[in-house]
């Protein structure tokens, strides 16, 4: 996959909305966003008018960044969502929710996708008692995830489930913070998939041209 090796903060004013794709940063008041919310680059200040086409294309992009995947694999999960029973937009983000690394993030193991990553692909975390290094491993409801015994004492992680409150953590996941371990109970929920805003029905149209 091609790296993105700019400032991730970029991609936030790009889009016009706060990703939260840089931790305990995008809580602060160092946000770039808070400072400068508008587009990078030299027209960056200028009225930028969007088609139909555009509008879709940056809906697509910014779920891409929030979920850091690369097009083809987002183009996977778009293929596999449109094969599954029901709305195809909805299937497509519980695909993405259910993936590992975003799972670690939500349970607050981590105070961003990317570190969950990272930590995933480093092998610090378990599933149902096994080491999984790959961070788009699909979850399901009963799946165990749990930091790795060896892992526990990582001041990143400790600090991160210190701020768990503040972030929150969805109702399809119950974390038990002083076991370090995170129990699956049930399918992402869409409803409580508001922030930020998306609206996935603009992908499905984008992809159906
Ligand atoms: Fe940067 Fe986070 Fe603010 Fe986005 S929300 S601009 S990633 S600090």
């Amino acid at each position: 996959m091609a790296r993105y090796r700019e400032s991730v903060c970029r991609l936030c004013r790009r889009e016009g909305m706060k990703l939260f794709l840089k931790g305990e940063r995008c809580y602060s008041d160092k946000c770039a966003f808070e400072r400068r919310g508008y587009p990078p680059g030299q027209h960056g200040q200028g009225r930028i008018k969007f088609s139909d086409y555009g509008i879709q294309l940056r809906e697509k992009q910014k779920v891409k960044r929030i979920y850091g995947v690369s097009e083809r694999q987002f183009r996977n999960y778009f293929e596999w969502a449109d094969r599954q029973r029901g709305i195809t937009g909805t299937n497509l983000l519980v695909l993405l929710e259910r993936r590992l690394d975003n799972t670690v993030y939500r349970l607050g193991f981590t105070t961003s996708r990317q570190e969950a990553r990272q930590l995933v692909s480093h092998g610090h975390f378990l599933v149902n008692g096994r080491k999984v290094n790959i961070p788009s491993y699909l979850v399901k409801p009963g799946d165990v995830i749990e930091v790795k015994e060896k892992s526990k004492g990582m001041d990143r992680i400790k600090e991160a489930l210190e701020g768990v409150a503040r972030r929150g953590i969805p109702s399809w996941l119950e974390l038990e913070k002083d076991k370090f371990r995170g129990i699956v109970r049930g399918w992402p929920n869409r409803e409580e998939l508001t922030t930020p805003p998306i609206q996935e029905q603009l992908i499905v149209e984008l992809y159906s041209k």
